[in-house]
């Protein structure tokens, strides 16, 4: 048999072997050194450049790396491993890239010895595993109904974040979203805060303005001017086709000979227009709302019959307006039946806020699905806001699946850290000391969070160790003032699917790397 040819072009680059895991690794670290600095509640922020000239200014792992343009494979790969660790559970993305970097760094000098990868992988594993153990072991369960409980796991979490200043509020407007839109049926529990959360974000006036309504809002204003922008509890009609004269496919040709002909066509335009408002009137509604268009002669038949119309909603908008409101978004006219007339809801109206239309229908009975509204000084600290509160909404949603805590702090971390080393001795063969230095990666959150409020890593880390050697496993560091605290005193707990989430993604996304000794490209390189 003959052995298979891989043929490149001249242009191909091919780094191979020793000299591709070297060069992932170096890229990982690099990716890892960027954001080292936005761990924990004394996290600096980065001012970002995007290509279109706009400014991010952020501290969350995720935006930075999604914004930044990187060439290389490897730094991509860990950009991936962030977006995997938002959508997953939504927080902890530093803390996965630190810890992916620095798995990869401990684990270097093994490769450089020559220690198959794929025996170093098998350690990762093995390593992972026993590190979900010792999370589980050190978590603790939580009582949802408890809102100090509830607000102090969420304060946590954005205690690390520009919000910080006015976490009260965040924290507020969080749970409060997070409970409106959670629906609990028997086992079946429903929480999804992408879907049914807007976050509208209005520049102007103070961020204590901010508030979660109890229905939802859009930056839309009446079709017609003279149609009613406030009305008391509204029968709401939603639609998902035209009010307008149904026009023929594209390919219709007609041919008129006699002017008469004309008038006529229009004649049946019109007709058309009109019984389909006046089906419509039939229902009584005070509200229609479509995502598509409304003719001026449709919005003149409901401007008639006292009807008030919005149109060219969003898809999602719409899907909102008919969890708040109890209203079913029809597509034909003549399918719409009493029941999906919405009147959970029992205020509409129109506000002009700064110089935008704004609508609103709030009140609504136990609405499920919200809007937030987000006031502060510019769009520049608005985005931050909502990346922020996104982060607070994930904590609690997480908690509400899972009601488990786990220490923060780098308490955790701490624990798996040195109950790992404990467990290294026992390994027999080489295995041990990649598995010693997923170990020893473990502790790079703690350091950070020391190292970024300007403390003694060296000694208070060795303190630390101490505490958890004794089998003080709560124990981590105040990241005020980098000294060590008991979490249980001090206050700081994460959800454990958050804790559990970031070794596996980051011990995962290593050995991904790991598993490489070969990287082609057909790009030719730049100059
Ligand atoms: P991530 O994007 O990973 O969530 P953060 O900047 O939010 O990054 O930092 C989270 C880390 O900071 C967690 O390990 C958490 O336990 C820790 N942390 C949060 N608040 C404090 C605090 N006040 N003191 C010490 N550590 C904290
Ligand atoms: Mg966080």
């Amino acid at each position: 048999m003959q052995a298979p040819v891989v043929y490149l072009n001249a242009n191909t680059e091919r780094q191979s072997g020793r000299q591709a895991q070297v060069a992932n690794i170096t890229a990982a670290k690099a990716v890892a050194d960027i954001i080292r600095t936005c761990l924990g509640p004394k996290a600096m922020l980065k001012m970002l450049l995007d290509p279109m000239g706009g400014i991010v200014l952020t501290n969350d792992g995720h935006a930075i790396l999604r914004e930044i343009d990187v060439s290389h494979p490897a730094a991509k790969s860990m950009i991936e491993l962030s977006r995997t660790q938002d959508e997953e559970v939504g927080d902890g993305t530093t803390t996965v890239i630190i810890l992916a970097g620095e798995i990869l760094a401990q684990t270097f000098p093994y490769i450089e010895k020559n220690i198959h990868p794929v025996i170093i992988i098998q350690a990762l594993k093995k390593a992972l595993a026993d590190a979900l153990d010792v999370i589980e072991s050190v978590s603790i369960p939580v009582d949802l109904d408890n809102d100090a409980a509830m607000v102090q796991l969420i304060k946590a979490s954005i205690g690390t974040k520009y919000v910080n200043q006015w976490s009260e509020k965040m924290c507020q407007l969080a749970l409060k979203s997070v409970r409106t839109v959670a629906v609990v049926d028997g086992d079946h529990k429903e929480v999804d805060t992408k879907r049914y959360v807007k976050i509208e974000k209005i520049p102007g006036g103070e961020v204590t303005d901010s508030e979660v309504l109890d229905g939802v809002m859009l930056n839309k204003d009446v079709t017609h001017p003279k149609m009613k922008r406030h009305i008391e509890n509204p029968r709401i009609i939603l639609l998902d086709c035209p009010l307008e004269y149904k026009k023929g496919e594209s390919q219709t040709n007609i041919e008129i000979t006699k002017e008469e002909d004309w008038n006529r066509i229009l004649q049946i335009e019109e007709e058309q227009v009109k019984h389909m408002c006046e089906q419509l009137l039939e229902f009584k509604p005070d509200l229609v709302i479509t995502e598509k268009g409304v003719s001026d002669l449709a919005q003149h038949y409901l401007l008639k019959g006292g009807v008030t119309a919005l149109r060219r909603v969003k898809k999602s908008d719409n899907n909102r307006i008919a969890r708040a409101t109890g209203a079913t978004i029809v597509n034909r006219i003549e399918d719409l039946k009493e029941s999906d007339i919405g009147t959970k809801c029992h205020e509409f109206k129109v506000e002009l806020i700064g110089d935008e239309y704004f609508t609103y229908l709030t009140k609504c009975d136990n609405p499920k699905a919200c809007t937030v509204v987000l006031r502060g000084g510019s769009k520049d600290i608005l985005n931050e806001i909502e990346r922020n509160l996104h982060d607070a909404m994930a904590v609690c949603r997480n908690v509400m699946f899972e009601p488990r805590l786990s220490p923060g702090g780098g308490a955790t971390e701490m624990a798996v850290s040195v109950k790992l080393a404990e467990k290294a001795k026992t390994i027999e063969g080489v295995e041990q000391w990649p598995y010693q230095a997923v170990a020893d990666a473990f502790e790079v959150i703690p350091r950070t969070l020391i190292q970024n409020c300007g403390g003694n890593a060296i000694r208070t880390l060795a303190q630390l160790r101490a505490k958890h050697a004794a089998g003080e496993n709560t124990w981590g560091i105040d990241g005020d003032n980098g000294k060590v605290v008991d979490m249980r005193e001090y206050g700081i707990w994460e959800p454990e699917v958050i804790k559990q989430q970031s070794a596996k993604t980051a011990i995962d996304s290593a050995a991904l790397l790991l598993r490489v000794d070969d990287i082609v490209s057909g790009v030719r390189k730049h100059e």
